[in-house]
């Protein structure tokens, strides 16, 4: 059973936008990329996978659970766009929230906690509070929320946008081990180098619709 599957999947707003008939495959360990520009539709598409939003049509599952019920939601990770986190917190007390939420068995929390921010470069900063964190560390905090309960399908949408080249290059290092370690990534973002350097195929997308997919050197460079 493949680790993602769409079939004409499709949300349209009220005003027309969105993302429309939507059909892909991800297998167990792959990292897919979904390449376009802003306002193609890659967040829609992500935000039902996970099950933010309802699709308007078609259907998706996440290793055979279809999405939006409990089962395909124990599955994920899910990096969101920006996501503001509690400042007033240190890095150690967001994750632990994250953890608790997603239901990380509570005698394990603290290893657990405690692995992952290692894990993406913040363990010795992890006492400080979320305000005095740079972009790239807050978006390494966010890997962070995404892996604690270590979920068989990460999703990232746009995870190194408005970074400088630092945070940028810290984050794709994270995500190329995380592929390493045979985790699915499904990846959203608007930079060619960034599903260059991490992924096995892609989509692009443009306008709400797909408008090539396969491997990634077929897509971006049969013109
Ligand atoms: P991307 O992630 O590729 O930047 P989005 O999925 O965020 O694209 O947006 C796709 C299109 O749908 C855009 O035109 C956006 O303005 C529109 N859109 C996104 N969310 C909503 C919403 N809640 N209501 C109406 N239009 C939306
Ligand atoms: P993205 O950065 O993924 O393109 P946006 O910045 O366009 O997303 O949107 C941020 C939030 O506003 C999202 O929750 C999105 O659903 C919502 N949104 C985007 N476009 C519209 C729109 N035209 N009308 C209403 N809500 C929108």
């Amino acid at each position: 059973v493949a680790a993602i599957e769409t079939q004409g999947l499709s949300k349209t707003y009220d005003n027309g936008r969105g993302c429309q008939n939507v059909t892909i495959t991800v297998g167990k360990g792959e990292a897919f990329g979904f390449l376009g520009p802003n306002g193609a539709g890659k967040s829609t598409f992500v935000k039902m996978l996970v099950g933010l939003i309802s699709p308007t049509s078609g259907s998706a599952s996440l290793m055979g659970q279809r999405i939006g019920t409990l089962e395909a939601k124990s599955l994920i990770g899910y990096l969101p766009e920006l996501y503001r986190y509690q400042e007033w917190l240190t890095g150690q007390e967001v994750v632990k929230l994250h953890a608790r939420l997603s239901r990380v068995e509570s005698s394990s929390i603290e290893r657990r906690v405690r692995e992952v921010l290692e894990e993406v470069g913040i363990g010795i900063r992890s006492r400080d509070k979320v305000k005095h964190y740079s972009k790239g560390m807050q978006q390494r905090l966010g890997l962070a929320c995404a892996l604690v309960a270590d979920p068989a399908i990460v999703f990232l949408d746009e995870p190194s946008s408005a970074m400088d080249p630092i945070g940028r290059s810290e984050v794709r290092s994270i995500l190329k081990r995380l592929k390493d370690q045979g985790k699915t990534i499904f990846l959203n973002s608007h930079l060619l180098e960034d599903v260059e350097m991490l992924c096995d195929r892609m989509a692009l997308l443009n306008n709400g619709v797909i408008l090539r997919h396969g491997s990634v050197s077929e897509v971006l460079h049969k013109r």
